[in-house]
């Protein structure tokens, strides 16, 4: 199979940076998410299973405000309500081409989303929709990739495929170390101890007790989120 990983459900995981076009004021870009929206159309139509989960740091982090004096508890259920923005955003983008979405909210707010339901999600999966999952884990004091790894093992997604800045994970900083080394593959345990810094170490124990793989890749070359989702073999894989 030429080396592809295969995949028949997998949780994608944006963060909010990802949507925003660098160096410019607004939050969101609208041409930058269709484009994120394109890709992800593509893998659905080749009968691909896609639950999402957004991040807020576009719009706010709920660690920096409180480092700035704002209590943290707030301060992070602002940043869960920044995560249901950019969910609309990728919605209403998929859902103007044709791809059929439903938002699930980990916060109630019945007027724009549905309340997140477990079961009702794995349906929505099985039908066929793109399930997006909004306003974190609903809980303060954690980040959406914990959201990620957490909304992965409930609805048994194959794989994280977590998109970001950097092409996998390195043994150092590769922004401040030329020498820095990127893995291929690398075990959660590695990745734990080594501290390296590309996802909280409580998303990583909990896609290891789980046994959820999870990829590390660059979203910022052209057309790798759909390479991710149909399992090509780009960025670092992280296994047990
Ligand atoms: N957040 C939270 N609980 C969660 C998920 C997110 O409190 O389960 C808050 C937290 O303040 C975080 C913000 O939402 O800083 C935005 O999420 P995150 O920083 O993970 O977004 P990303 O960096 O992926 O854009």
């Amino acid at each position: 199979n030429d080396g592809k990983r295969q995949f028949k459900r997998v949780l994608l995981k944006l963060s909010g940076e990802a949507l925003r076009e660098p160096g410019s004021h607004d939050n969101i870009s609208p041409p930058i998410v269709e484009s994120i929206a394109e890709q992800i159309k593509a893998a659905h139509q080749e009968g691909l299973e896609i639950a999402l989960v957004v991040g807020g740091g576009n719009f706010w982090r709920g660690v920096s405000a409180s480092n700035r004096g704002m209590e943290r508890a707030t301060a992070d259920y602002m940043g869960m309500l920044a995560t249901v923005m950019n969910s609309l955003a990728v919605q209403s983008m998929l859902e103007a081409m044709d791809v059929p979405t439903r938002v699930q909210s980990a916060i109630k707010m019945d007027n724009v989303a549905e309340p997140f339901i477990r079961r009702k999600a794995t349906r929505h999966l099985e039908l066929g929709r793109v399930v997006i999952f909004a306003a974190g884990t609903g809980n303060p004091f954690f980040s959406t990739d914990t959201t990620a790894a957490l909304r992965a093992s409930e609805v048994s997604a194959d794989v994280v495929l977590k998109a970001t800045k950097v092409d996998g994970i390195y043994d150092s900083d590769p922004n401040k170390n030329p020498d820095a080394v990127r893995y291929d593959k690398i075990t959660y345990m590695e990745a734990i101890t080594r501290r390296l810094q590309v996802m909280d170490s409580t998303a990583f124990s909990l896609c290891q007790e789980n046994n959820t793989p999870i990829v590390v890749f660059s979203m910022n070359e052209p057309g790798n989120i759909y390479r991710a989702l149909t399992g090509e073999p780009i960025g670092t894989i992280v296994t047990n």
